[in-house]
């Protein structure tokens, strides 16, 4: 249990890796999540499930190395097990009623949209696919998304591939330029990248979901560091989400939030540990 059976880089700080976990991979659904650590001192970390495979009893992450936690999880290697891997966290995305969808990830959102495109994909649904990200060496799964979208669009903020832009773009162009008409948004990536989704969305009254990547500790709704504002009323990401309906987010509230621990996460990811302390 919890080995890695296939690592993969996608980009230079973006890895991929099976897991061998055959309880989660029969329960999974888009949308959830698991919660994983290292060592026995480690800290937990949450992740969204980017696919999974009943048959074979894999869970498939993917994971941006950004501090201390994700940098060691990058070095482990095909045969190395993880100590804790508790899933799948969260309640599967329901996607706003219809027939045509939107689903648009960026940067390392695109491995939480992958499945979510893939399921409306197996339920007959015609899916428009955004990928976007800085420049194409941070991008992945053009393949993979190709073959679950009936349209697939990317936006590079540099040019290097697709538009020369942003994914708020091509999406604009969609929702004025086509005759079919857009049901539903569905949206990951950073939060100033979903805001201006649903800044769209919201015009044009769309419903739209994303997916809220709060700072997380539990993962069971008992700490409450994962707090979310949607319209009035107050939601953990762990348990009630963490898609939610993004026309409802408190987008600057979760953006401050997100700020709170810079300083502490900073020192640990500046010192000179390798991931050790
Ligand atoms: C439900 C959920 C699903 C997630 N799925 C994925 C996924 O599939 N792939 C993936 O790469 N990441 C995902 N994340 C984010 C991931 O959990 C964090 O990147 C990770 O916890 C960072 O740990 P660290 O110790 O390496 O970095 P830290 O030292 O904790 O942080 C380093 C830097 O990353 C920023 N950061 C930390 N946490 C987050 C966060 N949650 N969102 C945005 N920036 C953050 C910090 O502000 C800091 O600048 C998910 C988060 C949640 C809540």
């Amino acid at each position: 249990m919890n080995t890695i059976v296939l690592k993969e880089v996608l980009s230079p700080s973006i890895k991929k890796y099976v897991i061998d976990n055959p309880d989660i991979a029969a329960k999974a659904e888009a949308g959830q999540f698991v919660i994983l650590r290292i060592h026995e001192k480690g800290e937990r970390i949450p992740l969204t499930i980017a696919d999974f495979n009943r048959e074979n009893g894999t869970v498939t992450i993917i994971f941006q190395e950004v501090g201390n936690t994700t940098k060691r999880l990058g070095k482990l290697e095909v045969g190395d097990k993880i100590l804790d891997f508790v899933g799948p966290l969260g309640v599967p995305t329901t996607p706003p009623e219809g027939k045509n969808y939107v689903c648009i990830g960026g940067g390392v959102g695109i491995a939480p949209i992958y499945p979510e495109a893939k399921a409306l994909h197996k339920q007959g649904k015609q899916v428009k696919g955004i990928l976007g990200g800085r420049s194409k060496e941070v991008l992945f799964y053009e393949e993979e998304m190709g073959k679950v979208c009936d349209e697939l669009h990317i936006a590079t903020d540099d040019g290097s591939v697709g538009h020369k832009g942003f994914v708020t773009d091509i999406l604009k162009e969609l929702i004025t330029d086509d005759s079919v008409q857009i049901d539903g948004v569905i949206a990951v990536g950073p939060l100033p990248m979903m805001k201006a989704v649903c800044d769209i969305t919201k015009e044009f009254n769309i419903p739209t979901t994303v997916s809220l990547n709060s700072l997380m500790v539990d993962g069971t709704g008992m700490c409450g560091g994962c707090r979310v504002t949607i319209g009035n009323e107050v939601k953990f990401a762990c348990i009630d989400g963490p898609s939610f309906d993004g026309l409802k987010v408190d987008f600057d509230e979760q953006m401050r939030r997100l700020r709170m621990y810079r300083e502490e996460e900073q020192k640990v990811t500046g010192c000179q540990c390798g991931g050790e302390c």
